[in-house]
């Protein structure tokens, strides 16, 4: 059995939610009651990125450089991507933020070619230091507007029956799709999410915790599936099928 294991960026991987601030930087005040209007289940999560990107407008390309120099990584992150790989731990960045600012924030950290599921960035170079943004959505989901990249269809879609399925999160974004996962680590919102739920979790602050709590874990002779997950797992396949 392999341990896979799915990793949140915004405020997980990263001390910050680099997302909001993204958009707060660029788009202004106006983003956090676009934002408002998102958590009042008054429009879509595609909906509220793209507003947001309409009120960025052009990106001063010195800006953004000035403004991903300013992000911090979570304590430990560097230790856990080696710590996985020489354990054979399969690991992939899940995101519902932006792909460009998390490609260049791990490549900083000097984690070149993690594999990462998250919402499309691109940015036509006007030649002038500004830039045009535009988004896509590679992994939208068509029956549910809650979250713009479904990390529940990535998890599901990208794990195996024998594999055991780790979620390492601490947000909104990250409720859905524990509810998938074998082994929770939760913080913040996502800690009082799974209390309220009852989902079994431990609780992190930095990857260090993590890292600790994955020698112990892996120091046992079998690794075990999670009877609710496991089951809504074969569900929904079975309901998609
Ligand atoms: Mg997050």
């Amino acid at each position: 059995m392999a341990l896979k294991l799915y990793v949140d960026f915004d405020g997980t991987l990263t001390r910050e939610d680099v997302g909001n601030q993204f958009f707060r930087t660029f788009g202004g005040d106006v983003c956090d009651s676009i934002v408002q209007e998102y958590h009042e289940g008054r429009i879509s999560a595609v909906e509220c990125f793209r507003r947001e990107l309409r009120a960025a407008g052009r990106i001063p390309l010195k800006v953004l450089d000035e403004f991903l120099a300013r992000q911090e990584m979570t304590p430990g992150v560097p230790g856990f991507f080696d710590y996985c790989r020489s354990t054979g731990i399969d690991v992939t960045v899940l995101s519902d933020g932006l792909d460009l600012y998390i490609h260049r924030l791990l490549e900083r950290n000097g984690l070149h070619g993690a594999r990462v599921y998250a919402n499309r960035l691109t940015l036509s170079d006007l030649g002038d230091g500004t830039a045009v943004p535009a988004l896509d959505f590679p992994h939208g989901c068509s029956e549910c507007g809650v979250c713009a990249c479904c990390k529940r269809n990535v998890l599901l879609t990208t794990s195996g029956e024998e594999d055991i399925v780790g979620y390492i999160g601490e947000g909104f974004s990250d409720r859905c799709a524990v509810e998938y996962a074998d082994i929770v680590f939760a913080k913040d919102d996502l800690q009082r999410h799974c209390q309220e739920q009852n989902i079994s979790y431990y609780c992190y602050s930095t990857f260090d915790d993590v890292v600790s709590r994955l020698q112990l874990i892996l120091s046992r002779k079998r690794l075990r599936k999670r009877r609710r997950a496991e089951v809504k797992r074969r569900e929904a396949f079975v309901c998609e099928a």
